[in-house]
């Protein structure tokens, strides 16, 4: 173990198993550790370095708004914030955004704003009914929101006011649904929970029942908005509209941020409602602004579309060479692939030894969500790595 990986253990809390090596660059779809050896990166930050690591126009327009203004809080007007809300505005379906830090806290307040919504209109409905498998965030309630028992079990009791049901399921949600119910909240595909791409007409089924019960449909897209699946954001693919969305990861190429948008009919928080110290903050904005504003103009969604059939096509020939491949699934950037034994961890040690960084994302699986600007050369090069890992972890 390395000197600062001596030291991570001697001052920090142990909740999460980091991969052994310790990284100090980056740059495009490569990293750099301590030592000066290259990797390239199918983690992405966890789906968060969308424009790949130090992007010249991101890391332009962050030193610009630090050396002009870094915090100011909202009790005043800042332009970077607003410029931000009306990028995403125009180029999504909602019309009222509010910033904060990070996905969790995206997802509080519109879990917030549809009790609010519920108080005025729906005579103080306040449940929201969300998936088994989702991913939500950490916080207390977002514990209870996200539909896993290992995020669960340690914290019980939970906040009150969620429903968790079966996934690709819409009559789960329609038996779940009652007087108390403000919304229903999912991703369009889930991330964390496996890659687990909604069956054909669930989210239309979905959205329809929202409209029938008068309930809010609240879309979770901070893993697959942003360009990560193929389009700018998940639901255009399924031809459904959210009232209210949450996006953080991508938003601005690893600054913290967390976005809440909102049609106007859902837009209901009155001053002093919500609120946040430094969502909005200028550089996490100026960022955002750089970030946004290049995947639009560049099309790098559509990026994310080709490469990552390419990508999907690669991981599914792995799965005709090696029997012990269950699985390959996903969309766009974000694949999974799911193995007949507990091996994952094998298998992400041998890459890593072979400078091919993965995320594990379940004991038998693998997430491989890279910058949405790889190219299909640097995906060939990853899967030749795999495949060669593969097959050191099969004999
Ligand atoms: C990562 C993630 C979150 C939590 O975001 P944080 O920034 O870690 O708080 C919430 N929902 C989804 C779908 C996510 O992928």
């Amino acid at each position: 173990m390395s000197h600062w990986q001596e030291l991570e253990h001697r001052y920090f809390m142990p909740t999460v198993e980091r991969t052994p090596v310790t990284l100090v660059r980056g740059q495009g779809v490569r990293v750099w550790d301590d030592a000066g050896r290259e990797y390239l990166d199918f983690v992405g930050g966890w789906a968060v370095d969308s424009l790949g690591h130090c992007h010249p126009v991101v890391a332009q327009a962050v030193i610009e708004q630090v050396q002009t203004l870094i915090h100011t809080s909202n009790q005043f007007y800042t332009i970077p914030q607003i410029r931000l809300a009306e990028l995403l505005v125009k180029n999504s379906c909602l019309d009222k955004v509010f910033f904060g830090n990070s996905g969790t806290e995206a997802n509080e307040g519109a879990v917030k704003l549809a009790r609010r919504y519920g108080k005025r209109y729906l005579d103080g409905a306040y449940e929201v009914v969300t998936a088994y498998a989702s991913f939500h965030g950490r916080t207390l309630a977002m514990v209870a929101a996200s539909g896993q028992a290992k995020f669960q079990e340690p914290y019980i009791p939970l906040p009150v006011g969620f429903i968790n049901v079966e996934y690709n399921n819409v009559e789960a949600i329609k038996a779940a649904t009652t007087s108390q119910t403000c919304a229903v909240m999912l991703e369009p595909l889930q991330g964390e929970g496996g890659v687990n791409v909604p069956s054909k007409g669930y989210l239309a089924a979905v959205r329809d029942w929202c409209e029938q019960a008068g309930i809010l449909f609240i879309l979770d897209e901070i893993q697959t908005g942003l360009g990560r699946t193929g389009t700018l954001f998940a639901y255009e693919q399924y031809g459904v509209e959210p009232d209210i969305m949450t996006l953080a990861k991508g938003l601005a190429s690893g600054l913290p941020i967390g976005t809440l948008l909102a049609k106007d009919r859902a837009s209901v928080f009155t001053p002093g409602e919500h609120g946040s110290t430094f969502g909005g903050n200028p550089v996490a904005c100026a960022a955002g602004y750089a970030t946004l504003k290049f995947i639009i103009e560049n099309d790098i969604a559509g990026n994310a579309r080709r490469v990552g059939e390419h990508l999907l096509s690669g991981l599914g020939k792995l799965k005709e060479k090696f029997s012990f491949i269950t699985d390959v699934r996903g969309r766009g950037l974000l694949a999974a692939m799911e193995f007949s034994s507990e091996i994952a961890q094998s298998v992400v040690t041998a890459c890593l030894d072979r400078g091919l960084l993965v995320n594990k994302l379940k004991p038998n699986a693998l997430r491989f969500m890279p910058p949405l600007v790889v190219s299909s050369r640097e995906v060939d090069e990853a899967i030749g790595i795999l495949d060669k890992a593969l097959s050191s972890v099969s004999s």
